[in-house]
């Protein structure tokens, strides 16, 4: 479970997170919607540690992500994190690449990295592209083996940063499919999505950022088709 209590979080004098509330269950897709700079990356790199916050809390499984005696590697190892763009080795092929952080991170050996790899591989999509090198791969290819390697750590939680939104918009379905059959395993997920038919089908609930705080949140056929606030509609509106 990730729970996230009156986080604040500011770059020098701009505060862009300003007291986030936000708990996800096991098991739960979370969509997070919103406009540009409401704060939403920014969220997400909180939660696996790779940006520090000024006040409140966040846990994973109950552990202090912001704690000083917490193991943020360790902790990372159990959140997936899949951005717009993961930028693979290029001289490494893609079975090698979905390989190196199960080898570097976890110490697997080389068969048993293997097996993983390909086995996610598969899962994605990509048997057939497992000798081939990242720069001939389809921008979607590239994000469905981004995911692959992601999963090849076995994480707990996965976190989507717009993942399709450097794709051409007709790779985009194919990255989306991923995406869905991975929340239809029961994988706890939080997505930032610009794909609102995409978010209100995965998605458990949906929030709705604005300017640093979580303005609605609630199942998607209230937030998305019905929403409450004025600010959520005239959102949506924008986006489609
Ligand atoms: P979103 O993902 O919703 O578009 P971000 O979380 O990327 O928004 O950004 C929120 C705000 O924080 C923006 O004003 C952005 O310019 C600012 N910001 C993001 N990262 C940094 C950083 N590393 N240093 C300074 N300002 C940042
Ligand atoms: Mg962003």
């Amino acid at each position: 479970m990730i729970e996230i209590e009156k986080v604040h979080k500011s770059f020098k004098d701009l505060e862009v997170i300003k007291g986030v509330d936000l708990t996800v269950q096991k098991g739960e897709v979370v969509s997070i919607v919103g406009g540009s700079g409401s704060g939403k990356s920014t969220l997400l790199m909180c939660i696996n540690g790779l940006e520090n916050i000024q006040s409140g809390s966040i846990r994973v499984d109950g552990t202090e992500v912001h704690a000083k005696g917490t193991d943020i590697n360790k902790l990372r190892q159990k959140i997936g994190i899949v951005f717009q763009q993961w930028n693979a080795f290029p001289h490494l092929n893609v079975l090698e690449n979905v390989m190196l952080a199960p080898r570097k991170v976890l110490g697997k050996s080389r068969a048993e990295a293997e097996e993983l790899a390909v086995k996610q591989l598969t899962h994605v999509g990509l048997a057939d592209k497992l000798k081939v090198f990242p720069g001939k791969l389809s921008g979607g290819q590239q994000q469905r083996m981004a995911i692959a390697r992601a999963l090849a750590m076995s994480p707990d939680y996965m976190l989507f940063d717009e993942a399709t939104s450097a794709l051409d918009p007709q790779l985009v379905g194919e990255v989306l499919d991923t995406m869905r059959l991975l929340a239809e395993d029961g994988m706890t997920m939080i997505l930032v999505t610009h794909e609102i038919p995409f978010a209100r089908d995965v998605s458990d609930r949906v929030a709705f950022f604005r300017e640093g705080l979580v303005h609605e949140i609630g199942p998607p056929d209230q937030v998305i088709d019905n929403p409450q606030k004025p600010e959520t509609a005239a959102f949506l509106k924008s986006v489609v």
